[in-house]
């Protein structure tokens, strides 16, 4: 342990992230919803969302290695598992939908999809939201104001990106009291628009998750979405979603996060669950859109093993029933913490969808000041009690959970009720 975190610390880029920091765990191997350290200690994960269907599923290792030992490049020649797999993830889209692009992480599908918005209205410009993380690429630290802020004061977003208040309604400018927060939101985006017109520029892309898990597990109120989508369209430009953390059933129900808003996006860009912890990423659009990009190339995207890892995800997906799953037990960790709400003067609010749960921790209810250093605390003692969770947010104070989509609720229980002991030792 003390080699590795010795070497990491002189090898490894210091600003690369490493959970718990103070005190970082040496992870060997999982399996299902469990993470195992160097010394054989079990913990439960909460948070890593990107094995999606549990950490070294079965099937899934089984269909990786097999392909691996047949072939692993094939990158310009015709292969049966890119194109079955391209088949397979089309038929869980609206059918406009419909041509597929792989690569193999998040970043890089949001940034071709920004290339592709651009090629197709022919213009550049691109409107985000303040609460926003789309990938570490040049062009997207722009679009991704939770990070870039860390970066330093001095890094402004350039011109030709506009930025609109991400749609929060427990502490934006809208609350849930008032009428029609869905579309006040929809407004500010729209001046946000007007005024970037008013100063010549063209906005071509309006980019957004459909949760907005960078901000905590935000999920914009009704009427936002199907209200900027025409907005956006009439302007001509185009609505990419970004599924890297809601897609593939974590929401529950829906197979896609933006079927919760009745929108169809014209673009939208997977990720993270798609390969179970494998490499792998895409993005699909419509036919006329996929068409305007003359020239594109990716030495990995597509690749034999990722494809066929990706059919087995979406096969487990749908044998083990994990979407309606997603929806119980997610179910059963938002009523645990919403029923544990009222006798702790710390938890300002409870949110999410499916497997994907925020917990906003606040000073107090009446001033709703962001309980950073509380969120730190509560993290590493549920470390200590072999559950681990993670932070999100402005103000890192939003306790976030989105399990693999194998947690139980009796999980589910089982953290609610850890949460709320350590929860209460940090209040008295
Ligand atoms: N979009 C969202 C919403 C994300 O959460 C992330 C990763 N945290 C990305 C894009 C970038 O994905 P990657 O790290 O695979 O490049």
């Amino acid at each position: 342990f003390r080699q590795t975190l010795h070497m990491r610390r002189n090898f490894i880029g210091r600003s690369c992230k490493l959970h718990f920091e103070a005190a970082p765990l040496k992870i060997v191997r999982a399996s299902r919803q469990y993470l195992y350290d160097d010394t054989g200690q079990e913990y439960l994960d909460c948070i890593n969302n990107t094995s999606h269907v549990g950490h070294c599923h079965p099937h899934v290792v089984g269909v990786g290695q097999e392909q691996m030992a047949k072939l692993c490049s094939s990158s310009g020649f015709l292969n049966e598992q890119t194109t079955m797999y391209a088949k397979h993830l089309i038929s869980t889209l609206p059918e406009s939908l419909c041509v597929c692009f792989f690569l193999s992480s998040g970043s890089e599908a949001n940034d071709l999809a920004l290339r592709l918005a651009a090629a197709y209205t022919k213009k550049k410009d691109v409107i985000c939201l303040d609460g926003a993380y789309h990938g570490n690429l040049g062009t997207l630290v722009e679009i991704s104001p939770v990070r870039y802020k860390k970066i330093g004061s001095a890094h402004q977003p350039r011109e030709w990106v506009h930025v609109a208040p991400t749609p929060n309604t427990f502490r934006g400018k809208f609350d849930a009291k008032t009428e029609n927060p869905g579309l006040l939101y929809a407004n500010e985006l729209i001046k946000v628009f007007q005024k970037a017109y008013q100063d010549g520029r063209q906005i071509g892309a309006f980019i957004s998750e459909p949760v907005i898990s960078a901000s905590g597990m935000v999920i914009p109120p009704e009427n936002y979405f199907p209200c900027i989508y025409r907005y956006v369209r009439e302007q001509g430009a185009i609505c990419i979603a970004d599924e890297v953390q809601c897609g593939l059933g974590r929401c529950g129900e829906q197979f896609w996060g933006f079927q919760l808003h009745n929108v169809v996006p014209d673009i939208v860009t997977i990720g993270k669950p798609v390969g179970n912890g494998y490499p792998l990423a895409a993005v699909i659009t419509t036919k006329e859109i996929a068409d305007s990009l003359m020239d594109f190339t990716s030495t990995f995207g597509g690749n034999p093993v990722a494809c066929a890892i990706g059919r087995a995800v979406l096969e487990v997906i749908e044998n083990e029933k994990l979407v309606s799953s997603a929806k119980n037990v997610g179910k059963c960790l938002k009523d645990g913490f919403k029923a544990i709400q009222p006798k702790h003067p710390m938890i300002g609010d409870v949110r999410g969808v499916g497997m994907l749960i925020g917990v906003e921790l606040v000073m107090d209810k009446e001033s709703k000041k962001p309980a950073r250093e509380a969120a730190e605390i509560l993290i590493y003692k549920m470390k200590e009690r072999k559950i681990i969770m993670g932070t999100e947010g402005k103000d890192k104070n939003v306790i976030v959970l989105s399990p693999p989509l194998c947690f139980t609720t009796d999980n589910a229980r089982y953290v609610v009720q850890h949460f709320s002991e350590v929860l209460a030792n940090i209040e008295s």
